[in-house]
């Protein structure tokens, strides 16, 4: 998932402690082979997982997947439907122009993303949940599900975790996190959100207890080119970088939601997104704007602290509108 996992798990038995560590990176490991949408290089390469073998059928014929892809896709189209496409998981034509994690990264043509956003169409992933079969329409189409699979891995590692018997531990999956029960001392685990233009930098602690906390910004995974930040969160409708927020955090009660929706809000931008948030249920986020402005969901209330650094500036605490 080209990223880092930290998994943290305090139990009075060390031996079950490491195997459940092994257990629940095994889960990561399995989730990452099924969603990855390059060739693994070493080791031996092994049978290729679902969305490579989706992608390499588009237009062609359905593929037989997996339970986890069913539900990672139809999870996904279940939120690109309520966000009115903000979260589209069939973005992989425009996401390989834009080409991140090369060596020599510049903006691609417009008309090489214009030929690319025709392909791009959450409504032509054809998911079959009784025959497990999954069909991109069109050629070319394929599915880009960095937006997804590490918060659902995360979910399924938790679910091992918890089969296993642990009562508190961790998980920290490229700012997809969830805690699980208290920390070992009974209190809620204190998870920080990262400062967006300072990576030492904390804004905000939050305090969570069995509850799944998931950043996007627009500092993961970029390039620069004439002072401008290309970014890796892209709006479907246009193939451009998502430009009204520089953060979202999420947290909701499942990892693959929180990471599904950082994603959705980010390119909602901060009053669709805040509206948007607002009509989920159990829901809650930190939104902060390039002027260094934080909205904030009031339900966090109880649960965020602002560390005041940074310069960062509370706009207000938005409740749920009557
Ligand atoms: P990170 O991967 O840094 O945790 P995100 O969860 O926000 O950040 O996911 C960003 C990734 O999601 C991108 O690298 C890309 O693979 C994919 N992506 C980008 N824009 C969108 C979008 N609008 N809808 C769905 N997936 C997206
Ligand atoms: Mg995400």
């Amino acid at each position: 998932m080209n990223t880092l996992v930290r998994i943290q798990v305090a139990c009075e038995d060390e031996e079950k402690g490491r195997r459940a560590l092994r257990e629940a990176f095994a889960v990561f490991k399995r989730i990452d082979h099924l969603t990855s949408r390059f060739p693994e290089g070493e080791p031996a390469p092994s049978a290729p997982g679902d969305v490579l073998r989706i992608n390499d059928k588009a237009g062609l014929g359905s593929v037989q997947v997996s339970d986890d892809t069913i539900e990672i896709l139809q999870r996904s189209n279940y939120y690109a439907g309520l966000s009115g496409g903000a979260f589209d998981v069939s973005l992989g034509p425009v996401m390989d122009c834009w080409d991140f994690g090369q060596d020599k990264q510049y903006v691609p043509a417009s008309e090489k993303i214009g030929k690319a956003l025709k392909l791009v169409d959450y409504r032509n992933i054809e998911i079959d949940p009784g025959q497990k079969t999954v069909f991109l329409t069109e050629p070319g189409m394929s599915l880009d599900l960095g937006g997804v699979a590490k918060g659902y891995a995360t979910d399924k590692a938790v679910k091992t975790l918890r089969e296993l018997g642990i009562k508190h531990a961790l998980i920290n999956a490229g700012g997809n996190v969830y805690a699980l029960g208290t920390g070992p001392d009974g209190a809620p685990w204190r998870v920080g959100v990262q400062d967006p233009r300072n990576s030492e930098g904390i804004v905000a602690v939050l305090a969570l207890k069995d509850s799944a906390a998931a950043t996007s910004g627009d500092y993961q995974r970029y390039f620069e080119q004439g002072c401008i930040r290309y970014h890796h969160i892209i709006v479907p409708s246009t193939g451009q970088q998502a430009r009204d927020l520089i953060q979202t955090t999420v947290i909701a009660e499942s990892a693959t939601d929180a990471d599904i929706l950082s994603t959705a809000l980010f390119v909602l931008g901060p009053r669709h997104g805040m509206s948007f948030v607002q009509s989920l249920p159990d829901t809650g986020a930190v939104l902060i704007g390039p002027d260094k402005l934080v909205s904030v969901t009031a339900n966090l209330n109880n649960q965020l602290t602002f560390t005041g650094e940074g310069g960062y500036q509370v706009a207000g605490y938005a409740s749920k509108e009557r």
